[in-house]
């Protein structure tokens, strides 16, 4: 009665919803990070999965721009993530992609990243799944190839 067709069923958790974007070049998928980071708050983790080259990190940098980040923002390769300062407080931008587990590792490593106020993004989630409580995240984002520059993106909210 005057509502508008309700969520397709999902086989997410209740209340989740997923949607799929096909990007044509990386501006389109730096605004696809910018949307969704338009509705994230401090604490909020977001898990970013895909190939190398899939456009994560590009995803991200739109993200975080929107969010008030000035200086490069590019793959945190050497290490395990960057620290910004956002306009609404702090960002962090993590890659996880050498880090083979948690195993061996001391068991903070990453604490710095995932603090209350702090808005984290998370590329190659894969290789520290539990590294972060998993009541903070808030979005799942899935990348793909889909044929020369075109990059389907999935996000589960
Ligand atoms: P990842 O972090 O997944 O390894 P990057 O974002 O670092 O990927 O790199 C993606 C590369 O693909 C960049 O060189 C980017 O310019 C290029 N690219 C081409 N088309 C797209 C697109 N539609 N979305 C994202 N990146 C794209
Ligand atoms: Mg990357």
């Amino acid at each position: 009665m005057g509502r508008s067709s309700s969520v397709p069923a999902s086989r997410f958790a209740r209340g989740s919803v997923t949607r799929t974007d096909e990007t044509a070049g990386p501006e389109g998928t730096e605004a696809a990070g910018a949307e969704l980071a338009a509705r994230l708050k401090p604490g909020d983790v977001v898990l970013v999965s895909g190939e190398l080259g899939a456009g994560k990190t590009t995803f991200v940098r739109g993200a975080l721009r929107s969010l008030g980040v000035e200086g490069p923002v590019t793959s945190p390769t050497f290490v395990v993530g960057h620290m910004h300062d956002g306009r609404r407080g702090p960002l962090a931008h993590l890659d996880l992609y050498r880090l083979a587990g948690m195993a061996g590792e001391d068991p903070g490593l990453l604490d710095p990243f995932f603090a209350d106020d702090t808005i984290a993004f998370v590329e190659w989630p894969e290789h520290a799944e539990d590294a972060w409580p998993a009541a903070r995240v808030t979005a799942r984002v899935r990348l793909a190839h889909a044929g020369g520059d075109d990059r389907r993106i999935m996000i589960d909210r």
